[in-house]
């Protein structure tokens, strides 16, 4: 094992450009050599990731409390478990997946031709990932890349500098160094290494750097797939009643809170009917007392109870100022502290124009819109540009919830729960717009760094079946 040292953002020890491009230049040897296609390989390779992701459990939750003060059973539940699930789904799979499809043609004279499905590999591929959920961001990709059979290099966040020292330690020890590599790079070291020429591109991170990836990529005709953030809505209908309140306040709250919210999927503001906004609220501070008992004596912001930190200074400081500027109500929390922590905090009565609306939250503040029905909700949901990434609805109709099927969009509609459809790995996740592009999680990830090759053998004795395409183009031969 080897022993870690939480490390400062200033002293991470980043790649230089010769570095990045002697991995570059020995991945696609190795990918040139066919070494990473047979399904044994990657097997092995896969079965590697779940024992490093299983000896080193311990390292990874110490690297993610060093960086980001996130409490150790959200980096064993939310990373590690889901991950080593990921990585057995795979290997399960993994003969299904790659196998060649055949594609039956309706008209019988053609299904001499052989049209098949081959399932490619497209090369070495680059993985960005951010800090907010860095293991379960960087490795999942890894995982359907060595699965489709590709050369991959990680380039995890480096505001999480303890986990990038991690795991570009550990991926070297336990998988073949000379298909898969960790730069360790902030700005100028991702730019160098979007200046080369990938097989696919895919990014975990802000819509901003979203474009910036997009258009480096554009360079080279390179695909890629974009897994951006936005702001989530939660809608509660005007059916909820007295006791699913609470249940509905529990779920939204504990979603709210994982890593202090900062997550994707993490809802971003509340539209709730103006008769249930006291009852909702009411529910929020329930669940609150509930998920912290201890809040008197170990108090969020200074105690033992790890809420997780706010990523940088920066991020902090967005937050003070979102928490200055808002014209909505602080009916709970509000309170900031050294430079890391933001209480948990709920605004009533903001408005759609508000500070809190204008871009995704990515901390630990609700803000609740008041509206007169659901219909109010739709209407706002669908006067905004952005597409979010997930849409939570909370009611008990049929028929409203093919109504947000029909009239809203969004990359995912999670119905009466919160974050759990990460955990639902046969389902393909992505965004849609501004939240990006292109569906990852089990199979899905399998394809995004698969080409899909279709071939066709056509046999010599078909030949006379061919005539018509020749010239020239005379009646008798169009007759039958
Ligand atoms: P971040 O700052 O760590 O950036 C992400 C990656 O981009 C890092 O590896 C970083 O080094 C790189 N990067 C930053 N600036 C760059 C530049 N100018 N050029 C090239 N590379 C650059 O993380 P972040 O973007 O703050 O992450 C949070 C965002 O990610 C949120 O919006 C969140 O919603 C989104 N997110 C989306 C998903 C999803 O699956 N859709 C999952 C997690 C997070």
């Amino acid at each position: 094992h080897p022993n870690l040292t939480p490390v400062a953002g200033s002293e991470l020890k980043l790649s230089t450009t010769h570095e990045i491009d002697e991995i570059y230049a020995r991945l696609h040897k190795t990918f040139e050599s066919g070494v990473t296609r047979p399904l044994a390989y990657r097997r092995t390779q896969l079965l590697q990731v779940g024992r490093m992701l299983q000896d080193n459990h311990t390292l990874f939750e110490d690297a993610l409390l060093a960086d980001l003060n996130k409490p150790r059973i959200e980096t064993t539940v939310a990373e590690v478990a889901h991950l080593v699930t990921s990585v057995v789904n795979a290997i399960d799979n993994l003969e299904e997946w790659a196998a060649p499809t055949p594609c039956p043609t309706k008209e019988t004279w053609r299904s001499a031709w052989g049209a098949t499905v081959h399932k490619e590999p497209k090369g070495v591929v680059l993985v960005i990932s951010p800090w907010n959920a860095p293991l379960v961001l960087t490795v999942n990709p890894l995982i359907g890349a060595i699965a489709a059979g590709c050369p991959v290099v990680l380039k995890p966040s480096e505001l999480v500098p303890t986990f990038c020292e991690l795991i570009s330690r550990l991926i070297p020890q336990y998988l073949d160094p000379a298909a898969y590599a960790v730069i360790k790079g902030a700005i100028p070291e991702t730019t160098h290494a979007l200046s080369l020429r990938w097989a696919h591109i895919f990014y975990v991170g802000n819509s901003r750097v979203g474009r910036i990836v997009a258009t480096a990529a554009g360079r080279h005709l390179t695909p890629v797939t974009l897994e951006l953030g936005g702001k989530s809505p939660v809608v509660i209908a005007e059916d909820i009643g007295e006791a699913e309140m609470d249940v509905v306040a529990r779920r939204v709250w504990h979603a709210k809170l994982q890593n202090a919210g900062q997550i994707c999927v993490a809802p971003d503001y509340a539209l709730v009917p103006r008769s249930k906004m006291a009852r909702f609220v009411e529910g929020l501070k329930k669940a609150h007392r509930e998920f912290f008992p201890d809040a008197q004596k170990n108090h969020p912001l200074t105690g033992e109870i790890p809420l997780g930190n706010i990523i940088n200074r920066t991020h902090h400081a967005r937050l003070v100022d979102l928490l200055r500027r808002t014209k909505g109500k602080v009916v709970f929390g509000g309170e900031t502290h050294e430079e890391k922590s933001v209480a948990p905090t709920i605004v009533t009565d903001v408005s759609v124009d508000d500070v809190l609306m204008e871009a995704e939250i990515f901390g630990p503040i609700l803000p609740i819109i008041p509206v007169e029905d659901v219909d109010g909700a739709i209407q706002i949901l669908n006067s905004k540009d952005n597409v979010p990434l997930v849409i939570y609805l909370f009611t008990n109709q049929e028929d409203l919830k093919h109504k947000f099927l029909e009239r809203t969009r969004s990359g995912q509609l999670v119905l009466n729960d919160m974050i759990i459809q990460l955990v639902v790995h046969e389902m393909p996740f992505s965004g849609q717009g501004e939240s990006g592009y292109g569906s990852w999680f089990g199979k899905a990830t399998f394809d995004v760094f698969t080409h899909f090759r279709g071939t066709v053998n056509i046999p010599f004795s078909e030949e006379k079946g061919l005539e018509g395409r020749y010239r020239p183009y005379t009646e008798d031969k169009y007759e039958a």
